[in-house]
């Protein structure tokens, strides 16, 4: 009767590390804690989690690896199915588990194939909910058209990827779609944004419709376990020349750099 697997009433985390580090904790903490919030679920206290996963780290005995951290969060487990909240009396599900990670990346030197598909995602895509079919169906959708990502479109402009998100180059300046319900705070978004604008970059938060999407020079995503991935084909047409364009290998050397020094 665990509301997770009843409902889906509860959210996640991935984060991951890099040297050994976890990347970007208290961002991951924060985000986790304005997910909690939104849907009334009590936050954990932060010391005790880093000390979960501390206990983890050992338990595994992943200390001379790399790794990924999941977090899942539920509402619990009640004594009957019912849409209601549980009285204040049930705890919480807390749920963590660690993955090694691999260091290949090819698929970040080669880039990957990708599909636009309809976002039928609920209006709240900024809380990390576990909620995920609607992001499973639009990848299963890429999968079958031997492709690896689902560019989400909603309203004729383009969202997200199904557990990425997605910045464009039409010409010279890079674009990524606002922060908005409909898109989710990546960590690796705020990085990539830190990173080019520091370097002198100009990057733009602005919508961007399926026109300007089919028509970009370049197009990469990102994410935790992504990190800076060029799109080189959209639902079958090529971008660019087909090959990983310039400014996303310049912005992949800044991740590269960022993440090496971390
Ligand atoms: N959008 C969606 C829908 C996602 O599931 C993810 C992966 N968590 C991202 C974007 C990327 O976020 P992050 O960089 O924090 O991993």
């Amino acid at each position: 009767l665990n509301r997770g697997f009843l409902f889906a009433d509860g959210v996640y985390e991935l984060l991951r590390t890099y040297n050994k580090k976890l990347f970007r904790y208290d961002d991951h903490f924060d985000r986790l804690k304005f997910s909690l919030e939104e849907l009334n679920l009590k936050v954990p206290d932060k010391k005790k989690l880093t000390n979960i996963i501390a206990e983890l780290v050992s338990l595994n005995q992943l200390e001379e690896n790399n790794f990924s951290v999941y977090i899942q969060i539920t509402r619990g487990s009640d004594f009957k199915r019912q849409h209601k909240f549980p009285a204040l009396n049930i705890d919480q599900t807390l749920m963590i588990w660690l993955t090694p990670i691999s260091p290949d990346r090819l698929e970040n030197e080669n880039g990957i194939k990708a599909i636009t598909h309809e976002d039928l995602r609920w209006q709240r895509c900024d809380i990390k909910s576990i909620l995920l079919l609607p992001n499973i169906l639009a990848k299963q959708k890429a999968i079958e058209q031997d492709a690896t990502e689902a560019l989400l479109i909603r309203d004729g402009y383009v969202m997200e990827g199904s557990h990425t998100n997605l910045f464009i180059i039409p010409d010279g300046v890079i674009k990524t779609p606002p922060l908005s319900n409909y898109v989710l705070k990546g960590i690796t978004r705020k990085v990539i944004l830190e990173l080019c604008t520091g370097s002198g970059m100009i990057v733009k938060e602005e919508k961007i419709s399926l026109d300007e999407l089919l028509s970009a020079n370049e197009i990469f995503l990102t994410g935790t376990s992504t990190e800076v991935k060029p799109v080189i084909e959209l639902s079958g047409q090529k971008i660019g020349s087909g090959m990983p364009g310039k400014v996303t290998r310049k912005v992949q050397q800044l991740f590269y750099n960022y993440i090496n020094e971390y």
